[in-house]
C-alpha cells in the first residue's frame, strides 16, 4: 500500500508575487476594497486577505509587505507624447522658461554659440505660463537675437523674430498657409505671430539623434514607473515612432505597456484617406499586452493656451494681449475642413480603426461631432469608442450628443492647474467655469479618461506637462489652479471616479478593460503601493502622494529609495 504523503496532493502553486496587509482599492465594479493580493505568471491570481495570500508564498516569492498602505491598479497615463520628450531629451535638456526675459536670456546663450544665420527654436512655452501672460514680440526677439532666426514655439502658435521672417520668405505678400494663418499689422505686415504654421519651419528644424532615441523613451518610461505608471496611450505617432515602441519591445526593454496612437497622414480627402490607411502595415488592435496599435488621430482645431482653438463665440477684448488678438470677431479656426474632418471620420470607421480627434474649442466639438455623426449614419460607431481629446468648453447638450454617440472624452486636469489662472482674466467667469467639465460629462454618462498630455521635460512637476498623475487626480478631486483658486466647483469630482477615470476606464479607452484598469484575479499584475492614504487624506496631501513601489504584471519595477 501506498501512503498518501502531503506532497502527492494537489499542491498549491506558489505566486511570484504577493502584496499583504495593503488597503488594496481595487477599482473593480462595486470599488472593492481588498488586504492582499497574489500574482503569478503576470496575473492577479488571488485578492482578498493576507492569510490567504500568504498561503501562496513559496521559497522564490516576492513578498512586498504593504504596512497599511494604500495599493492602486497601475496608473494609466492615456495621453503623453514619450517619443516627443524623448527626442527632445537627445538635442538637450529641456528648460522651463518662466518670463520673457528668460527666453531673452536663453536666446542670447544659444546664439552666441551659433554660426551666424543658424536657426534656433525655443523650447516650448505657453503665453498663460509666463509671468507677463503673453508671448514675446518680435522686436523683444530681435534685440535678444539680430542675426540668427529664431523660433519661440508654443505648439498651435509660434513668434518669429525679423531674421526667421526673412530667412522663411515671409513677407507681406506671402499669402497664409492652409490651416494656419500670418497675423499682420494695421499695415498689412506680419508681426511675427504665426498661428498653425508648424509645417512651414519644420524643415529648419535640426535633425533629430535616432541612435539615443531608444535609451531616451526607454528612460521616459522609467521616469513613469517611478511615479506608478504603467500603461500609457502614446497620442500621436508616425510610424517610425511605433517602430521605435516595436524595437523596445523586442529587446524586452519596455518597461510601460503603450497603445500607440497614429496620425493621420492625408490629403483629407476620402480616396486619400483610405490610401493612408491601406498604406499602413498595422490594423487597428494589432499587438499583445505589451504593446498594441490604437486609433487613427486628427487635428481639428488648436489650442486654447495659443488662442487658436475654435470657440462658438469670439476670444473677446480681454483676450486681446494673451494671444495677440486685434480682431474682435475672432474665434479660432479649424486647421483641416469640416468637409475633410467628415471624410476621414467616415473612412476611418468603415475601414474598422477607432478614431479621435484633437479638438479643443466648442465650435471645433461641434464639427468633429457631426462628422463622427456622419459616420455613425454609414456603421454605427456607438460601441467604438471614437474620442474627443481635449473637447475643454462642454455644455450640457454637447454632453448629451457625445454620449449619445458613445464618445469618450481625453482631457488634462493639470492645464486647469497651470492655465486657468491666466485664462480668467482673458476669457472670463461663464466661459472658465465649465473649463473640463469633468462632472458634465459624467453626467452625462459619458465615458471621460484623465491624462496629462507630457509633451517635454522629464520631471514629473515640472514638465510641460506635468505628468504626476498625483497632481492630475488632485486637481479632478479640488478644482484648485496653481493661484489657489476655485473655478466652477461643481465640475469637481470624487476621488473615486477621479481615480476609475486614470485606471478602468482608461483601460476601456483601448479596449482592454478585461485585461487591466482593476485588480481582478485573471487581469494583469499591474499595481502601485502608495505612500498615503488616497481615499482618506487631506485634499492639499493628494498631489504629494509618491508611488512607493510599482509593478508591471508581477515585477517590481520600481521601489521609492531602492535599487531600481
Ligand atoms: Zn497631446
Amino acid at each position: 500500500m501506498l501512503a498518501i504523503t502531503p506532497s502527492a496532493r494537489p499542491a498549491t502553486v506558489p505566486a511570484d508575487l504577493v502584496v499583504l496587509n495593503g488597503r488594496v482599492l481595487t477599482v473593480d465594479a462595486a470599488f472593492r476594497v481588498a488586504e492582499a493580493v497574489a500574482i503569478r505568471d503576470g496575473v492577479f491570481v488571488l485578492v482578498g486577505t493576507s492569510a490567504q495570500a500568504r498561503a501562496l508564498v513559496g521559497p522564490r516569492t516576492r513578498v512586498v509587505d504593504a504596512a497599511g498602505q494604500t495599493v492602486i491598479p497601475g496608473l494609466i497615463d492615456s495621453h503623453v507624447h514619450a517619443l516627443g520628450v524623448a527626442e527632445s531629451e537627445a538635442r538637450g535638456a529641456f528648460r522651463d522658461l518662466r518670463t520673457i526675459a528668460e527666453i531673452q536670456a536663453w536666446i542670447r546663450e544659444k546664439t552666441a554659440a551659433a554660426p551666424e544665420g543658424q536657426w534656433v527654436f525655443s523650447p516650448r512655452v505657453f503665453p498663460t505660463r509666463l509671468a507677463e501672460r503673453r508671448l514675446p514680440t518680435r522686436a523683444e526677439l530681435d534685440d535678444a537675437a539680430p542675426r540668427h532666426p529664431v523660433v519661440v514655439d508654443a505648439a498651435y502658435a509660434f513668434m518669429v523674430n525679423t531674421a526667421a521672417l526673412q530667412a522663411a520668405g515671409i513677407g507681406p505678400d506671402t499669402s497664409s498657409p492652409r490651416g494656419g494663418s500670418i497675423v499682420r499689422d494695421a499695415q498689412g505686415r506680419p508681426t511675427g505671430l504665426l498661428r498653425n504654421v508648424g509645417g512651414l519651419l519644420d524643415r529648419y528644424q535640426a535633425a533629430g539623434h535616432p541612435d539615443r532615441l531608444l535609451p531616451a523613451l526607454e528612460d521616459v518610461h522609467r521616469r513613469y514607473n517611478q511615479v506608478g505608471i504603467t500603461s500609457v496611450i502614446e497620442r500621436a505617432a508616425d510610424l517610425a515612432g511605433y517602430r521605435a515602441y516595436a524595437q523596445l519591445h523586442e529587446q524586452g526593454r519596455q518597461r510601460v505597456r503603450a497603445t500607440v496612437t497614429l496620425r493621420v497622414d492625408s490629403d483629407g480627402t476620402v480616396e486619400g484617406t483610405e490610401a493612408f490607411i491601406r498604406s499602413l502595415p498595422l490594423r487597428f488592435g494589432d499587438g499583445d499586452d505589451r504593446l498594441r496599435v490604437g486609433p487613427l488621430k486628427i487635428f481639428a482645431d488648436g489650442g486654447i493656451l495659443a488662442g487658436t482653438a475654435f470657440m462658438r463665440e469670439p476670444y473677446g477684448p480681454a483676450a486681446a494681449s494673451l494671444y495677440g488678438v486685434a480682431d474682435p470677431s475672432y474665434r479660432g479656426f479649424l486647421t483641416i475642413s469640416a468637409d475633410k474632418i467628415r471624410n476621414i471620420m467616415r473612412t476611418g470607421n468603415r475601414l474598422g480603426w477607432q478614431m479621435c480627434a484633437h479638438v479643443t474649442g466648442d465650435a471645433g466639438v461641434d464639427a468633429v461631432l457631426d462628422a463622427f455623426a456622419a459616420a455613425d449614419a454609414d456603421h454605427s460607431i456607438r460601441d467604438r469608442r471614437f474620442t474627443l481629446i481635449h473637447a475643454y468648453f462642454p455644455t450640457p447638450e454637447v454632453a448629451r450628443r457625445a454620449a449619445a454617440l458613445g464618445v469618450a472624452v481625453d482631457t488634462q486636469p493639470a492645464w486647469y492647474y497651470k492655465d486657468a489662472d491666466a485664462l480668467l482674466p482673458a476669457l472670463g467667469e461663464p466661459r472658465l467655469r465649465p473649463f473640463l467639465g469633468l462632472a458634465e460629462w459624467l453626467r452625462a454618462g459619458v465615458k471621460v479618461v484623465l491624462n496629462t498630455d507630457h509633451m517635454f521635460g522629464v520631471d514629473p512637476d515640472h514638465s510641460l506637462n506635468p505628468y504626476n498623475p498625483f497632481l492630475t487626480l488632485y486637481v479632478a478631486i479640488t478644482r484648485r489652479t496653481q493661484g489657489g483658486q476655485v473655478i466652477g466647483p461643481e465640475q469637481a469630482i470624487s476621488r473615486e471616479d477621479a481615480l476609475r477615470m486614470m485606471t478602468a476606464n482608461a483601460a476601456w479607452l483601448s479596449f482592454e478593460e478585461n485585461r487591466k484598469g482593476s485588480i481582478e484575479v485573471g487581469k494583469l499584475g499591474d499595481l502601485v503601493v502608495l505612500s498615503d492614504d488616497y481615499l482618506a487624506c487631506p485634499p492639499e496631501r493628494i498631489k504629494e502622494i509618491r508611488a512607493l513601489v510599482t509593478v508591471l504584471g508581477g515585477n517590481v519595477v520600481y521601489e521609492a529609495g531602492g535599487r531600481r
